[in-house]
């Protein structure tokens, strides 16, 4: 235990094409709003089997964008789960809409089907129904799409996904944003997630309406297809037109250039992710640690890999672990605290004890390293450490 390991929770793997392929486009005309962007879209599309990609420069731009395209405003209430990263429910802000949590699903920390069965009978004798729902595929494992998809039929919501962790996932044999079971899926290529480009996110979806709004609301609202702009008297010059307010949310062709290179290594990241999954399933399987469960409809990607200290099963404290994994350089992390009870969000009135499972799992979790070019000795040194704080 004396060597000082530096791990971290995840990171990228660049190779020399990734390299390459961004000095490519270094050295071409276009450095934005060029012609890899859309290859970039359309190699995303045809790997999940969804007709329509919009890339943008962050996946929390590509969920507010969703929301506007399914038309959430002021008066609308948008749901998601707690235990996610807050963009998952700031977009619904940025909206003007309310957001509400479903709490999760203790045993795979996704959002619960029967909380959400219950809630939802109970907004509908209020009349408070949701107008989107927005399930979070927690650690890369899909969330129970088909159940919620009929939910969705019986209550009249719309679906976003956020699969920011479940690039690369599966659910019942079809890759997560293949959108059978959702208007709009949302990918996140942030570094630390399943494939990169810097910063960047997609939304996908089958639906043309939306793609069309999508794609509107990622640049300004402007279209510049004489097709679709309003009639003016001939002798004016309008190679544009603004009509929606929209953003600047473009991905540029540099990070492209590189998501063209990352996504040909997808197979081999997910594969070396979901091996490492299952050599600490069996490293773990002898300590006192509680960890995920997988649903048969479900083949995870595996963007974390988080397991839950219970006092009364190890003796140990959560912080007793996290702060012995951090003496020796071992970057684990907490993922996630409840949204609700960030200082912003107990503001609009959300209190403590709000979701019960969800303030269980961020007492308990704690996040091992997980990437692709972790090693076999350094995932043994992470094991190793738990080994001796439990005094196993
Ligand atoms: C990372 C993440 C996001 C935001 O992704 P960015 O690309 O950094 O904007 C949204 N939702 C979840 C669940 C995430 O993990």
């Amino acid at each position: 235990m004396k060597n000082q390991a530096k791990i971290a929770y995840s990171r990228q793997t660049i190779g020399e094409a990734d390299i390459n392929s961004v000095i490519k486009v270094l050295q071409s005309d276009f450095l934005t709003q060029g012609p890899v962007v859309p290859r970039f879209e359309s190699s995303v599309a045809s790997y999940v089997g969804t007709q329509y990609a919009v890339a943008t420069n962050s996946a929390t731009s590509a969920l507010h964008i969703a929301c506007l395209a399914l038309g959430v405003g002021p008066g609308d209430v948008v749901w998601t789960s707690p235990i996610t990263f807050v963009a998952s429910s700031n977009c619904a802000l940025y909206c003007g809409a309310k957001v509400d949590f479903v709490d999760i699903d203790p045993l795979t920390a996704n959002m619960s089907i029967v909380k959400l069965s219950e809630k939802l009978e109970k907004a509908k004798k209020d009349n408070s129904l949701p107008k989107v729902i927005i399930p979070v595929h927690y650690a890369g494992q899909s969330c129970e799409m088909s159940a919620i998809y009929e939910l969705s039929l019986k209550y009249n919501f719309r679906i976003i996904e956020d699969a920011s962790h479940s690039v690369g996932g599966c659910y019942l044999d079809k890759l997560v944003g293949a959108c059978v079971y959702s208007d709009i899926t949302i990918f996140s290529f942030h570094p630390v997630k399943i494939i990169t480009t810097g910063e960047g996110g997609m939304a996908l979806t089958n639906n043309i309406s939306l793609f069309d709004k999508l794609v509107s609301y990622r640049s300004h609202g402007i279209t510049s297809d004489p097709l679709k702009m309003l009639p003016r008297p001939a002798e004016e010059i309008w190679n544009y037109q603004q009509l929606f307010l929209g953003f600047n949310y473009r991905m540029t062709d540099i990070q492209a250039a590189l998501g063209c290179s990352q996504i040909t290594m997808l197979d081999s990241f997910v594969s070396r992710r979901r091996e490492i999954a299952s050599q600490y399933d069996s490293m773990l399987s002898d300590l006192p640690v509680v960890t995920v469960e997988q649903s048969v409809n479900a083949r995870s990607s595996y963007h974390l890999y988080p397991i839950r200290i219970r006092k009364s099963i190890c003796g140990k404290t959560q912080r007793d672990v996290y702060d012995f994994f951090k003496k020796f350089g071992i970057g684990v992390n907490l993922h996630y605290i409840p949204v609700y009870r960030q200082p912003y969000y107990e503001k609009m009135g959300f209190t403590r004890g709000y979701c019960k499972e969800a303030e269980m799992f961020y007492s308990e979790a704690i996040s091992l390293p997980i990437f692709p070019n972790l090693t076999n000795y350094e995932q043994t040194y992470v094991i190793d450490i738990l080994r001796e704080i439990l005094g196993e």
